[in-house]
Formats: C-alpha cells, sequence, structure tokens
C-alpha cells in the first residue's frame, strides 16, 4: 500500500520515505500515577477515521512531524511541525552596513 504523505520541509512524497512513530497522546500530570505512566507508555487509542499522527522522514530531511491522517482511508487532511519543535526564530539583521 503506498499513498502521498507531505513532509512540512519537503513537499509530497512517497509514504515509503517516512516512518510511522504512533499516535499522539498526550502526557500524563507530573508526577504521574504508575497507572497514568503505564497506560501513557501502553495504550492506544486506535481509532477508525482522522487520527493524529507522529512521522519521521527517514529518507528525506530527518524531520519530525505531525500528520492528520484517516486511518480508513489514507487520506492526509494536513501535515504541521509542532510549535515545540520549530526552531526558535532568528533575530532581525542589524542595520545594513551601506
Ligand atoms: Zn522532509
Amino acid at each position: 500500500m503506498s499513498f502521498l504523505l507531505t513532509c512540512p520541509h519537503c513537499g509530497p512524497r512517497d509514504v515509503n520515505e517516512f516512518k510511522f512513530q504512533g499516535e499522539v497522546n498526550r502526557r500524563p500530570a507530573s508526577p504521574p500515577t504508575l497507572r497514568e505512566l503505564g497506560e501513557y507508555l501502553h495504550f492506544r487509542d486506535n481509532v477508525a477515521g482522522p487520527q493524529r499522527e507522529w512521522w519521521y522522514h527517514r529518507a528525506g530531511c530527518g524531520l519530525w512531524f505531525v500528520a492528520e491522517r484517516d486511518t480508513r482511508t489514507n487520506e492526509v487532511a494536513r501535515t504541521d511541525v509542532p510549535p515545540t519543535l520549530r526552531p526558535a526564530p532568528r533575530p532581525p539583521d542589524g542595520p545594513s552596513a551601506a
């Protein structure tokens, strides 16, 4: 099975260039109970429908990003890099010497 997945950096590519890294799940409160920690580490929702997932562009730029994919049809609604993974903004350029 093959479909196109859009890397936010490289654009549309064959899904075989990527590695699926699991559904996006929420970290438990800190410090978690043993039950919360066990659920976070071992249980997944495994939805039939739209799901937010981690992907890694292993045969390309090496970017980690989140895709919203319908698990029934493999249609990808969108991909994006979460704000916490985006590079820090560059400081504005100083006055030019010219
Ligand atoms: Zn890429």
